[in-house]
């Protein structure tokens, strides 16, 4: 539920360590700081989050194709300097059986590249620089050090935190999809300080693995030439500026622009044996499959719960916030930065690590940009990305929240649990620190006009220390 900005301070991260005459001149690039997670976090994060992964995205499973991937990541791994080796961390390098021109990497090691990034690279150096890039992401922590500064509200755990945002939270038949929700805003989103890093670590690793660093250089031009609006991945990975310029002027530092390391004759081979495959699905057609798993078996199911209670009942979920909700409701589930309040018999989780609720609220905070119609509008798109049938109903109207002005709107949505038409209200109102608080209310159409005053007053009276 983070829509994470990169912020406007730039940092003297790049170092600029020519020694003149000296024949292995290159740029000293600096993990950033601070970073309040130690390596170890990192691997743990990785971990879970690379579980989430695996339960939402095909992974190829095709043995062949798997180990040469995992060999070119291998060569990478042997090349990384003693200064940017964690011994805690493990690599892993796995196909997504995916059209889109996409890989991440998560904290700690896992990395995934999508089928369709093997099929569009035109030798293996290709392939090899964009591991190499997300490598480098993963060798500096600039998923825990971009989430030490953007978790500057804290709900929950230290891990839920960041797997919260990552995993996303739960509402109604609104099911967050780590595929294209959240993983893609924390884990995967970086400022462009860290991109030139990631680029210019990335061509020093190509080097010292023995690629030409001039195929990265080529591969974003390849990324950049591919038609509907640029790629997943560059959006991911905005360009720094002069992005090919920068990488070849690295390599030459290096000496490196004659290293033969490219074509061979195994990625030739994983080429033709992919070709050989129905084609790969897109992201949207993954998505409709893991819509239709989650929650497991209960769509269609009658539920049947007591209205609210006329006393209400108030719970802190987090230092510094309170939240008043009917008697008759607890809290049935907490996803890091945000829980979830619901009455008896209206909470469902699916055994793929689907949840839903069909009656409640949600009560979460995410990340801001200090513009409350711009974040509002920012997450109603993320919701509505993983949710086709979500559609505004009503304008949307200023109103108190958690007592300071806010914004208010009313959404149609279909259960995911009943199949039925629901009703929603998304609030929102900014918090001091940048943060955006939000609140969403789910009741079945049929019962909007019970739930209405309850989600009123649970929102307009939730209080927030943050001043
Ligand atoms: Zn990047």
């Amino acid at each position: 539920m983070s829509t994470f900005r990169h912020h406007g301070r730039l940092l003297p991260i790049l170092l600029l360590t020519v020694a003149l005459g000296s024949a292995s001149a290159q740029t000293h690039i600096v993990a950033p700081t601070p970073n309040k997670y130690s390596p170890a976090d990192d691997v743990k994060l990785g971990q879970e989050a690379a579980q989430q992964v695996q339960k939402e995205l095909p992974l190829l499973n095709d043995p062949s194709v798997e180990e040469y991937l995992a060999g070119i990541g291998q060569r990478l791994v042997r090349a990384i300097p003693s200064e940017y080796q964690h011994p805690e961390f493990r690599y892993t390098f796995r196909v997504v059986n995916q059209k889109e021109i996409n890989a991440f990497a998560l904290p700690g090691g896992p990395m995934f590249v999508n089928r369709g990034m093997i099929e569009a690279a035109h030798d293996e150096g290709e392939i090899a620089g964009v591991m190499a890039h997300e490598l480098s992401h993963v060798l500096l922590r600039h998923g825990t050090a971009q989430a030490t500064k953007a978790t500057k509200y804290e709900i929950g755990a230290l891990a839920g935190q960041v797997l919260g945002a990552i995993v996303g939270g739960t509402a109604g038949g609104i099911i967050a999809q780590g595929s294209n929700f959240g993983i893609s805003t924390y884990f995967m989103k970086f400022s462009r300080e860290y991109e030139s890093q990631a680029d210019i670590l990335g061509v020093q690793l190509m080097a010292r693995a023995g690629y030409n660093p001039q195929s990265m250089a080529n591969m974003f031009r390849t990324l950049a030439q591919q038609s509907g609006g640029g790629p997943e991945w560059l959006s991911d990975h905005p360009n720094p500026g002069n992005r090919e310029q920068r990488m070849l002027q690295e390599a030459k530092l290096l000496n490196a622009t004659g290293n033969p390391y490219g074509n061979t004759p195994e990625f030739q081979r994983a080429q033709a044996r992919l070709k050989g495959m129905s084609p790969a699905p897109t992201a949207k057609e993954i998505q409709q499959q893991t819509q239709r798993r989650q929650p497991t078996g209960t769509s269609g199911r009658a539920v049947n719960v007591d209205p609210p209670a006329g006393s209400y009942r108030t719970y802190q979920p987090s230092n510094g916030m309170r939240v008043a909700v009917p008697a008759n409701w607890g809290p049935v589930q907490s996803a890091g930065n945000s829980v979830t309040y619901a009455p008896q018999g209206a909470y469902f989780s699916g055994d793929n690590g689907g949840s839903a609720f069909t009656h409640g609220v949600e009560v979460g905070v995410a990340q801001g940009t200090g513009d409350l119609q711009r974040d509002t509008n920012s997450l109603l798109r993320n919701f509505a990305q993983s949710n086709p049938d979500l559609q505004q109903s009503g304008r949307a109207r200023n109103e108190s929240v958690a007592g300071r002005s806010g914004i208010t709107v009313d959404l149609a949505n279909v259960s995911e649990v009943t199949g039925q038409p629901e009703y929603i209200s998304l609030s929102t109102t900014e918090l001091r620190n940048g943060g955006l608080l939000y609140v969403i209310g789910v009741a079945p159409r049929t019962e909007a006009g019970t739930y209405q005053d309850a989600f009123r007053r649970i929102r307009q009276n939730i209080q927030v220390a943050d001043r």
